[in-house]
């Protein structure tokens, strides 16, 4: 297929849904386009697997950002999916939509149309739930979202350490109150990891009117006057274009979609001229208004058997095994078995602060060798803010990340106080009973000061990076709420890159309903509405 009705740049967690809803019209012709190849075989299906792929440069995009001064100078890695599934095909599994009041802030913001009473229906058509029947969830979607197969016995403890202190206990997280402490639910169907690739790509591949090409670097959007109408890919370093009848679909990701644009003239005018790109639109806000968060790890040693002990070579070989005769056992589970949310000041309206739970440990060396137990601190809605750059007109070259992922005040603030919350819940009888020594950090922080060093000193990312291509309301907005670039026709974001502001939630889910609500709202600009 040399063209057809769509092109899907990026075939991630949006991306597939894309490839899947659009393909449904058997009138409609649908290109997708991804720069990594297959996701298939064991260690993408099995949940444990993708400890082996994170790093691989293969599946893997491993961009390193610029030097952050709000981590005391050093780089982060970022790692992010490069395969069909994208981050879906080797994230934690995490299921989680977020708070109400995130979405109706999108709408309050002038984001029509994304209120958390829109959006929940996208949530739902996605979702094929294997739990307990619930008004908060739905079956017969295309992604398995399940209960964890195994959970260690210490998660419980952590929820109930969590209600000890002052937190309700939530039996159901995913219906826009996740104000408390709860057991997550994961991305899986019978013990197999449910990435965007395996639900929602593989049912639709054999359809005529889809076509996939994979191993190809989209460079830069194509125009005929004001109208996007192709792609120029890189395949093997050599160019090949795409024509598109009706639209292009920028679904690579937040730290790729904007680059594509830059790349194809829609950017701030200086930066674009600076890389000797001819300027289409001056967009001074693609690649601003990135979002991550920021986490700090916190552990202890724990008396009752964790990962770090439950898979010496002979656990796992017969862990290994047990997976592939039954997809169940400790191969099947995903790194975080529970969550809190919670105010770190009683005065504020909604949690500030995310806590995961995960039952294994470790510090700067590796993994340890005593059982323990890790909660992962993040501020749950973020306001230090980055960019993406490019580093050169070159597609191949990996762009610019500019964090300050905990430059904002506020955000160091509410991470010294989330921690110091984290350090009562450690202290409340049920975890505490368990807890056998401190391993990070080894000894407690005396005040502010020490708690900011380690902070900086010792915060990582959440994988969870949003925002730079934004949608809103406003000219500055580099989409509108129907997710088309301004100042263009044709050409749409459809990522995580929209979202204007971090909701309170890990990311894939999101995305997954943004890729929904954007193949509506481009169906629905097809039929003319
Ligand atoms: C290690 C890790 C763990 C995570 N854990 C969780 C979790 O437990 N729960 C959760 O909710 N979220 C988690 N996330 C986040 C979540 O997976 C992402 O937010 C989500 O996948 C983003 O979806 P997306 O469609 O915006 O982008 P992606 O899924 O990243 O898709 C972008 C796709 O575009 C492709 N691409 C990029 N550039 C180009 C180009 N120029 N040409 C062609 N193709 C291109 C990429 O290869 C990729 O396949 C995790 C992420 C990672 C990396």
């Amino acid at each position: 297929m040399d063209a057809a009705d769509y092109i899907i740049v990026g075939g991630g967690s949006a991306g597939c849904v894309l490839a899947n809803r659009l393909s449904e019209d058997p009138a409609r012709t649908v290109l997708l386009i991804e720069a990594g190849g297959p996701s298939e075989g064991l260690m993408f299906r099995m949940p444990t697997g993708s400890y082996t792929l994170l790093g691989k440069p293969a599946v893997d995009w491993m961009h390193v950002t610029e030097p952050d001064p709000s981590l005391n100078g050093r780089r982060g890695s970022w790692n992010a999916g490069r395969a069909l599934g994208g981050g879906s095909a080797i994230n934690g599994m995490m299921y989680i939509r977020g708070d109400k009041h995130d979405y109706d802030d999108w709408a309050a913001n002038g984001c029509v149309g994304w209120s958390w009473d829109e959006v929940l229906p996208y949530f739902l058509k996605s979702e094929d739930y294997q739990g307990k029947p619930s008004p908060a969830h739905a079956k017969g979607g295309p992604l398995g979202v399940s209960p964890l197969r195994i959970k260690h016995p210490l998660a419980d403890a952590f929820v109930e350490a969590c209600v000890q202190t002052g937190l309700r206990r939530l039996p159901e997280y995913c219906a826009g109150d996740v104000d408390g402490a709860f057991i997550n639910i994961v991305t899986q169907r019978h013990g197999a990891r449910s990435s965007t690739a395996s639900a929602f790509l593989k049912p639709a591949a054999r359809r005529p009117n889809l076509a996939i090409v994979t191993g190809a670097m989209a460079d830069q959007v194509l125009f005929e006057g004001e109208r996007a109408c192709g792609v120029r890919v890189l395949v093997d370093g050599q160019p090949r274009t795409y024509g598109a009848n009706a639209e292009v679909i920028l679904a690579a990701g937040t730290l790729m979609s904007p680059s594509i644009l830059q790349r194809s003239g829609i950017g701030a005018g200086s930066h674009l001229r600076e890389m000797g790109i001819g300027v289409r639109r001056d967009a001074p806000e693609v690649g601003r208004n990135l979002q991550e968060h920021a986490s700090y790890s916190s552990s202890r040693f724990a008396d009752i058997p964790t990962y770090n002990t439950m898979l010496g070579p002979v656990d796992l070989a017969r862990n290994v095994a047990l997976y592939l005769l039954l997809q169940r056992g400790v191969m099947s589970t995903a790194p975080v078995h529970a969550m809190a949310f919670v105010r770190s000041d009683p005065a504020l309206e909604h949690p500030d602060v995310k806590f995961s739970f995960a039952p294994f440990c470790g510090d700067t060396k590796g993994m340890s060798k005593r059982p323990g137990f890790t909660v992962f601190t993040n501020v749950a809605t973020p306001k230090s803010r980055g960019e993406i750059r490019l580093r050169s007109a070159d597609a191949m070259e990996k762009p610019v990340i500019d964090h300050r992922l905990l430059g904002h005040p506020d955000d160091m603030a509410a991470m010294i106080r989330g921690l110091r919350t984290l350090d009562r819940i450690f202290e409340a009888p049920a975890l505490a009973s368990h807890i056998t020594g401190r391993n990070v950090p080894p000894e407690p922080p005396r005040d502010d000061a020490e708690w900011e060093t380690l902070i900086r000193d010792g915060s990582g990312i959440g994988y969870h990076p949003v925002g730079a291509c934004r949608m809103g309301a406003d000219d500055g907005s580099v989409v509108d709420p129907k997710l088309a670039v301004r100042g263009v026709r044709g050409l749409r974001v459809v990522d995580a890159s929209i979202m204007p502001t971090m909701p309170s939630a890990n990311t894939n889910a999101p995305a997954i309903m943004i890729g929904e609500k954007g193949a509506d709202l481009i169906r629905a600009a097809a039929r003319g509405a």
